[in-house]
């Protein structure tokens, strides 16, 4: 049986991952976790306020970023920062979203990074995110279950079993409703909930989301499944850490947990890792402890970089995709991800430091490798190596199903990754 708070980590992730149905309302759940934990919200347009001794977050559309400053700052204090991402592959909302045929109301939706289709079928799912209104207001919404995508029965195609094809445009259309389109509304339907008057939206950003519930289950409460533990599950990590450290902080080096949107598309964004987000908050806390650029780049250079996001554990049904060695299992521990063509950043220092803090954290450690013959994706990790020059580490928790509506993780290695983020954040 895992401990009792490896338990309850899995049950905080769960109330966290369903506040957190987009990656607006991730964001917007961190800043609230965390200004209930004692930190104060800065604004990017505002001016911010010398920071020895302080604790602050700061959010920009889907991303976050919350640090802590040792009392002891000074002009050559480095950072440590936690990365993660918000978004997860699924789909979003076109223009014109109300559609329908058939006497079915159906919802336009563009695919959104790379899901597994066959997945989101036959889910009951929420449409999440973002109301602009006419005045520029901005509105987070969130409906109850409102939508599916309902699979062709068997009797209708025979080969389903043998090779199931789904038209990206065609086929995944969900639906929400039966009626004419020209009396519905399905903007209407969310505003409502938000409680704002549809005719004041003038833009959106909205996106499918599993509604159901994050779960602990299978022999000794080994499993949790829920939808985007990729990668909420690391934000989630973060931010327990953070709040944990945040109480009689005594590390030497400011605690940073950054948490960016768009991984799954790119993250050349505004509020993707590739952006200037970080660099100009890292900016700002340097100028707020009156750094030159000589003092920024000395503490750049002895800064740290753990980006965190979830890798492949071992699949007893398919072990010849994963190498013949090095085979992560779940709930042995995270993982450190090592790739000879840095599509992950870790690198022999990395690798050295990480086995510190898990050895400080007394927490088991794996590495993940690919199989020659099955590359890997890539995460933020060299994103933020390659902008900022701080030496970076990719970690993560090791999972099953990775971009399905619905992953599967090992409930001793989420409370794990917690407890050796809160180890690296004190040094
Ligand atoms: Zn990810």
């Amino acid at each position: 049986m895992p401990a009792p708070a490896a338990l309850a980590h899995a049950e905080d992730l769960a109330d966290f991952v369903a506040a957190s149905p987009s990656s607006f309302h991730a964001a917007a759940e961190v800043a609230r976790r965390l200004t209930d934990a004692g930190f104060t919200t800065l604004r990017e347009g505002e001016e911010w306020p010398a920071q020895p001794g302080g604790r602050f977050v700061v959010v920009r559309d889907g991303a976050v970023i919350a640090w802590i400053v040792p009392g002891s700052a000074t002009r050559a204090t480095a950072v440590r920062v936690f990365g993660a991402h918000s978004d997860s592959p699924g789909f979003a909302l076109k223009p014109k979203p109300t559609t329908g045929r058939l006497g079915w109301l159906q919802a336009g939706v563009e695919v959104y990074g790379g899901p597994l289709v066959n997945s989101w079928l036959d889910r009951e799912l929420r449409l999440a995110g973002r109301l602009v209104l006419e005045d520029g207001t901005q509105v987070l919404a969130a409906t109850g279950p409102l939508l599916r995508l309902p699979q062709l029965a068997i009797h209708l195609d025979r080969s389903a079993n043998d090779a199931l094809t789904l038209d990206k445009q065609s086929h995944t259309q969900p639906v929400w409703g039966l009626g004419e389109t020209e009396s519905a509304d399905l903007l209407g339907e969310i505003a409502r909930t938000a409680g704002v008057d549809a005719s004041r939206i003038r833009g959106y950003d909205l996106v499918t989301a599993d509604a159901a519930r994050g779960v602990v289950f299978g022999a000794d409460d080994a499993f949790f499944a829920a939808g985007r533990l990729d990668d909420l599950a690391s934000v989630h990590a973060g931010v327990v850490a953070l709040e944990h450290a945040s109480d009689g902080f005594d590390g030497a080096d400011i605690a940073m947990l950054a948490v960016f949107d768009h991984e799954e598309v790119g993250s050349a964004t505004r509020s993707g890792a590739s952006g200037p987000f970080l660099s100009d908050v890292i900016e700002r806390i340097h100028l707020s402890l009156d750094m030159d650029r000589d003092a920024q780049h000395r503490a750049l250079s002895r800064s740290w970089c753990v980006s965190s996001d979830v890798g492949h554990a071992v699949h007893p049904n398919y072990p010849e995709k994963h190498d013949p060695v090095v085979q992560p299992r779940l709930g042995s521990g995270p993982i450190l991800k090592i790739n000879a063509n840095q599509r992950y950043a870790t690198d022999g220092v990395g690798a050295a430091a990480w086995h510190g803090w898990c050895a400080a954290a007394g927490i088991a450690a794996q590495e993940f490798v690919s199989n020659n013959a099955v590359p890997c994706g890539s995460t933020i990790g060299p994103l933020t190596a390659a902008r900022l020059g701080i030496r970076t580490v990719d970690v993560g928790i090791p999972i099953l199903s990775m971009h399905s509506a619905r992953e599967l993780a090992g409930v001793t290695d989420l409370h794990a990754l917690a407890r050796v983020a809160e180890a690296y954040f004190v040094g």
